[in-house]
């Protein structure tokens, strides 16, 4: 390794004895430190997988004697290093105009939530320990009393998602008995889950009645008998059925059930905690209007409208959730102590409901109005132009954004943003993906969407521009 670099021949290659072998390249001052901090294992084993690289580059005549040079050996060595310690799982800036993106991994986490969880998780915590006596506690316990104040619930409990709060409340509920459902509530929330697999998962027999776009009191009267062990409404969060139709309301639906001695469940999907009316967003059922109506469970997600992690919450009778929280089901299906500290401070905001459009992301980004966003575009469009100039040409415009996660799905949010426009006709389309490609290819990955021959980049999940703006240059440089 002490060639001089004189040697060096412009163009000329290097032969497979020209590499270093592993030990010996190891012990080269610039190497010994790489070893010194990540250690022998991950060096040696990057250090072997490089120079066998290399050497079938050298056997094919494609290896030029510059790549053999100690400073390339430790340059390429150290690049594999980072890339191989480079996490798969990345932030990104979610510029698709989805709030709640599930493939984004849905709810931010406020600040309070975040520090309570890097606080309980550096330690020992109480997680199953009663405090007051020393003995054994339930991690239900940590927000089950949050959960009731906020929802007026007699008693919650929480499982890992909401699917799985579904399943665990129908297994619980019905298994080897009969469960009445909408023909017009049968979703498929997605991927696998889809309301009738769900019920043969749990075990339980699904009873369809009413149409897919008309359900009325007597089709549920009919249908519950012996075998019934729970009617259930799910609802229908990520389409509308429109036109001439007609649902049963919990309310009424409750009278119903409960006049036979049945138990009334809800999925919400969403289920927000506060009335998004009062934000000048569209309406979602809130969990505490479905307890008030009468049903004896509801089942929401924690990190969809409600603004935490992933978790699903069970709120209802202190029967139910009995029944609920002691069917063995439950173990399995069982809450991290990471989201559940994540939950506990989410739910903890909700007390301060003033603060709550500020303090809870998921509301903050969703009550931002479209005025500040379009200012906000107007501020960073001269800097957008100029890295993609000049093949493309960037406006200011209008979007139409989502809440996302299957809430509301009619309902846009008025937003706005980038649209940026290849200035040749010609090629446009690819020109388009490239320009994608590039934006996701950026250290911090760019997410926007494409539509009638634009990439749009929504604002709206934009708060700091610094991050976005630092990279432009690079984007630039790409794009030439
Ligand atoms: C999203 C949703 C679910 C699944 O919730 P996860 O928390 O994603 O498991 C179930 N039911 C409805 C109606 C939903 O919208």
């Amino acid at each position: 390794m002490s060639r001089p670099a004189e040697s060096v021949v412009h163009g000329s290659k290097a032969s497979a004895k020209d590499l270093p072998s592993v030990d010996r390249l190891l012990r080269s001052p610039a190497v010994a430190a790489l070893v010194a901090s990540h250690g022998h294992t991950l060096v040696a084993g990057q250090a072997r997988a490089l120079l066998d690289m290399l050497r079938v580059q050298a056997l094919a005549s494609a290896l030029d004697t510059s790549a053999v040079q100690s400073d390339a050996l430790h340059a390429a060595l150290a690049a594999r290093i980072a890339q191989r310690l480079a996490p798969r799982m990345r932030r990104v800036l979610n510029l698709t105009g989805t709030v709640i993106h599930t493939n984004l991994g849905r709810a931010l986490l406020s600040d309070s939530a975040l520090q309570h969880l890097l606080a309980m998780m550096a330690g020992p915590n109480n997680l199953e320990y009663d405090l007051d006596s020393g003995g054994r506690g339930d991690r239900d316990g940590i927000v089950e009393e949050l959960l009731c104040t906020i929802t007026g619930a007699q008693a919650a409990t929480v499982v890992n998602n909401n699917a799985a709060a579904v399943l665990l409340s129908i297994a619980a509920m019905a298994r080897g008995r009969e469960v009445i459902v909408s023909r017009g509530e049968l979703v498929e929330i997605g991927g696998a889950f889809r309301m009738p697999d769900v019920m043969a998962s749990a075990g339980a027999t699904l009873v369809e009645v009413g149409t897919t776009n008309r359900t009325h009191p007597a089709d549920y009267e009919r249908a519950i008998g012996e075998r019934t062990a729970l009617v259930m409404k799910v609802h229908t969060s990520n389409y509308a059925v429109q036109g001439f139709t007609a649902a049963v309301d919990e309310a009424t639906l409750a009278g119903i059930a409960h006049g036979k001695g049945v138990p009334l469940a809800t999925d919400l999907g969403s289920g927000s905690l506060v009335d998004l009316a009062a934000y000048g967003l569209p309406r979602e059922p809130l969990p505490q209007e479905m307890l008030a109506a009468g049903c004896d469970v509801v089942t929401f997600s924690g990190d969809k409208l409600l603004g935490g992690p992933q978790a699903g919450l069970i709120v209802g009778t202190k029967e139910a959730i009995g029944r609920i929280r002691k069917f063995p089901m439950k173990r399995a299906l069982r809450m991290s102590k990471l989201p559940l500290a994540a939950l506990e401070a989410t739910l903890m905001l909700y007390l301060r409901p003033e603060r709550l459009a500020q303090d809870l992301p998921t509301l903050r980004l969703l009550t931002r109005p479209a005025a500040q966003i379009r200012a906000f575009a107007q501020q960073l469009a001269p800097a957008v132009a100029e890295a993609v100039v000049p093949r493309f040409m960037v406006e200011v415009a209008d979007m139409q954004g989502q809440i996302g996660s299957g809430s509301l799905p009619v309902e846009r949010l008025p937003s706005a943003g980038l649209a940026i426009a290849p200035l040749q006709k010609k090629g446009a389309g690819r020109a388009l993906d490239e320009l994608a490609d590039a934006l996701r290819a950026l250290p911090l990955p760019v997410i926007g969407r494409v539509s009638d021959d634009r990439l749009l980049l929504d604002l709206r999940c934009l708060e700091d521009s610094a991050p976005f703006v630092a990279q432009l240059p690079l984007l630039k440089e790409r794009l030439q």
